[in-house]
């Protein structure tokens, strides 16, 4: 164990501050470290794992998928990337799918969209989006830009042109941000990066309003939220609202990396024929995972994410040292009154228990089919932490 923390930081770029944890193998909502110590894991992957570790049935897909074929490049047809295609379509009332390799690059196809859209409409001086401040929308010089927190920016200009943020549930703000030149507003519907932030479903039904009055691309990035996390296959669902563009990722692999964009009627044809591309999108073998995941969260899985995530709210509001909790279904936002939340994360750790933060907040995305059992045994430890 200390010699792969040897290892890593002799030859990995040091971009991550890790936890003090190598993690071995996993099974369900238990990951086993080097040592064989085992832990409780409320993060999965950062809402990666979404079916928890090595989850039997993904396991069969993703592996009888990777004996059949692996790869073949999008110069050719594959059965799985249809299927998951056209179950998310069917799903959300959606018309298309374009399948990127993260969250990142889905919401660089849905920016590209969307400048493309109004270019071709309106001219070419028609290209700003407006987003969020205290958004996160990927570490690409495009998404970095997207993302309206100054902690992303410093270091890295110049920036792609044409951002500007406005302050989230605050309608005037963006009726004031938005210009002539805006194409799209792009937004989360629970800011997860920015500390598991909720906006609020009149601001919300304001914008899409707002984004029809004047043309522009709504888009909803859910690559935190999408894909049963919220208690609903996708956030939009809940918020009664019917976006242009719905980016994905995190959740929808499983553990595997995929991601994309879904398109609306309006949109679905704006992109044509080497507009876009990506090498990896639609992997078979990402897919056989994604259709697994999909096809498990039906609306009685979605049920029970609803129903833990009240558990989880019930319990934690308990104690007396949690201030209030914001999020939705099994995004789990956590603000203390006087603890620090990286002290307790860190805390958490030694006591087998993998949590998160985010911003100021202790943040939980568990398994979407972590047991009652599992859950139970985490809470002790952080109530205990508490
Ligand atoms: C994580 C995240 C991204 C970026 O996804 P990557 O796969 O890391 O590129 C984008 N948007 C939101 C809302 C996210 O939570």
């Amino acid at each position: 164990m200390a010699d792969i923390k040897a290892l890593d930081k002799e030859y990995i770029v040091g971009t991550y501050g890790r936890f003090d944890l190598v993690a071995e193998s996993g099974s369900g909502a238990v990951c086993i470290d080097a040592d064989g110590k085992e832990y409780i894991d409320f993060t999965s992957g950062i809402g990666v794992n979404s079916l928890g570790f090595c989850d039997p049935g993904w396991v069969k897909a993703v592996t009888e998928q990777l004996s059949k074929i692996q790869h073949i490049s999008n110069l050719f047809y594959t059965e799985p990337c249809v299927k998951v295609a056209e179950l998310l379509v069917k799903r959300t009332g959606m018309s298309k799918v374009f399948f990127a390799n993260s969250g990142a690059e889905a919401n660089e196809v849905a920016i590209k969209a969307a400048r493309k859209y109004s270019n071709n409409k309106y001219g070419d001086d028609t290209n700003h989006i407006v987003t969020l401040e205290n958004s996160f929308h990927g570490r690409t010089m495009a998404t970095i830009t997207a993302t309206g927190q100054d902690g992303y920016h410093k270091d890295f200009y110049p920036f792609v042109q044409g951002f500007s943020y406005a302050k989230a549930n605050d309608i005037e703000d963006l009726y004031a941000k938005v210009t002539e030149e805006t194409c799209a507003v792009m937004i989360e519907l629970v800011q997860g990066e920015g500390g598991v932030m909720n906006l609020d479903k009149e601001y919300v039904k304001a914008v899409e309003a707002y984004c029809r009055q004047e043309d522009m691309m709504f888009i909803i990035d859910e690559v935190q939220t999408g894909v049963g996390r919220t208690g609903h296959l996708f956030a939009f669902q809940a918020f009664d609202v019917k976006p242009d563009i719905v980016t994905f990722a995190k959740g929808i692999g499983g553990g595997l990396p995929i991601g994309g964009a879904l398109f609306s009627e309006t949109a679905a044809e704006i992109l044509k024929p080497g507009d876009h591309g990506t090498t990896y999108g639609g992997n078979p073998v990402a897919c056989a995972g994604a259709y697994e995941v999909l096809s498990r969260i039906d609306d009685e899985f979605l049920a029970e994410v609803r129903a833990k995530g009240d558990y989880f709210r019930e319990k934690l509001s308990a104690v007396d040292e949690v201030e209030s909790i914001s999020g939705m279904g099994l995004m789990i936002g956590i603000k203390l009154k006087e603890k620090a939340a990286k002290d307790v994360v860190g805390a958490a750790l030694a006591e087998g228990l993998l949590l998160l933060t985010a911003k100021d907040k202790v943040r939980l995305l568990p398994p979407l089919n972590i047991t009652y059992d599992e859950i139970d045994k985490g809470l002790a430890i952080l109530e205990k932490l508490l």
